[in-house]
């Protein structure tokens, strides 16, 4: 069935993708159906953060199926908050959309965003629907909660502090990749499957990631408070820059300690892509990057979820990558810029 967005107008599709919304957090007063939310987190600070997502620059709908769309659009919002080491608790949902998506497609883009609010458990309390000439834009703010004197800042880091990353790194930039070689293969030949089988996790890491809600657990269960946090959307190379340029310091990140899982590097490996590239350059993992003092090292040494991948130095020395053969190489800022061609 496809009912065209023409037939139901503006109302009749807020009305159709805001129906089921039962709000979950104490924390919000009014959501959706007034001229705004109202959003109450009493002795609390308010923690904003906002991302716009275009199609054709920053997602393909020709791989990209539109429920993981929308539950992605949630999930790199969510993970600007927890890298403030705050708690989301509500999003605003915007999206301009053309005549060429029906009905069902906008519920299917929503029943994503609605799994992931599940998920996270956040409360949809507004947005605005607009129409566009071409493709579709969704732009989602994401608002939470903490004490002021948990807030991690990018610009806290210490000289001596150990450089932390949780989970492994890469992996989404190859399913990337793998989805891109086989929706070239199908584009020449549409009898075509894909080859996806085996790859299951760097797949789900492209197109369906998961933004570190254990994170501020981990943290507290560790008695480990970070002194500097960012979340890696654009590639490690890059994230770790802006903590030391905003931290005034320098580092040196270990190649051999970088966290990779194997069909990563297994993917790499086909590819003939170097692997650390695709953990320091490719971005999108979603995993929490950040700094502790060197005595927390008998705390997380052993946490399965975080790997010490290096320590901040002087500023004076730089940000470097020390190889595994030995020698320091000048990090760079590579990152995702969809500016820059
Ligand atoms: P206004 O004319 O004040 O902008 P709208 O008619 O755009 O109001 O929106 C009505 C209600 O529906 C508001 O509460 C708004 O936040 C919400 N809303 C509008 N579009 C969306 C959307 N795409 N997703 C979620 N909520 C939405
Ligand atoms: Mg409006």
């Amino acid at each position: 069935m496809s009912t065209k967005l023409s037939d139901i107008g503006e109302f009749g599709l807020i009305e159709r993708l805001t129906k089921d919304i039962k709000i979950k957090n104490p924390s919000t007063l009014t959501g959706v159906g007034d001229d705004a939310a109202i959003i109450d987190y009493k002795d609390k600070v308010a923690v904003v953060s906002t991302d716009m997502l275009t199609e054709g620059i920053h997602f393909n709908l020709m791989y990209v199926p539109l429920k993981h769309l929308g539950y992605k659009s949630v999930v790199v919002n969510l993970s600007d908050i927890y890298a403030m080491n705050a708690i989301p608790k509500q999003i605003t949902v915007n999206i301009a959309v053309s005549s060429k998506f029906s009905l069902q497609a906008i519920e299917e883009l929503y029943s994503g965003i609605h799994l992931a609010c599940k998920y996270y458990n956040v409360d949809l309390v507004g947005g605005d629907t607009t129409s566009s000439m071409t493709g579709l834009v969704i732009s989602i703010t994401a608002l939470g909660e903490a004490a002021k004197e948990d807030i991690v800042y990018r610009g806290g880091a210490n000289e001596t502090d150990l450089l932390c990353v949780t989970g492994d790194l890469g992996g989404a930039y190859m399913g990337l990749q793998l989805l891109e070689r086989e929706n070239e293969v199908f584009k020449v030949n549409k009898q075509m499957q894909p080859q996806l089988s085996g790859y299951d996790y760097i797949l789900e890491r492209q197109l369906k990631p998961e933004a570190r809600k254990d994170a501020v657990e981990i943290f507290k269960k560790l008695g480990i408070k970070p002194t500097s946090m960012i979340d890696i959307s654009d590639g490690l190379s890059s994230e770790i820059l802006h903590l030391c340029k905003t931290s005034g310091l320098g580092c040196d990140l270990y190649e051999d300690k970088i966290p990779m899982d194997k069909q990563t590097k297994a993917m790499a490996e086909e590819l003939n892509i170097n692997p650390i590239v695709a953990a320091l350059n490719g971005g999108e993992d979603y995993e929490l990057l950040f700094t502790i003092p060197l005595s927390g090292h008998e705390k997380v040494k052993n946490d399965p979820d975080i790997t010490i991948i290096g320590h901040m130095v002087k500023k004076e020395n730089g940000a470097n990558l020390v190889t595994t053969g030995g020698s320091s190489i000048p990090l760079q800022a590579q990152g995702w810029n969809p500016l820059k061609k």
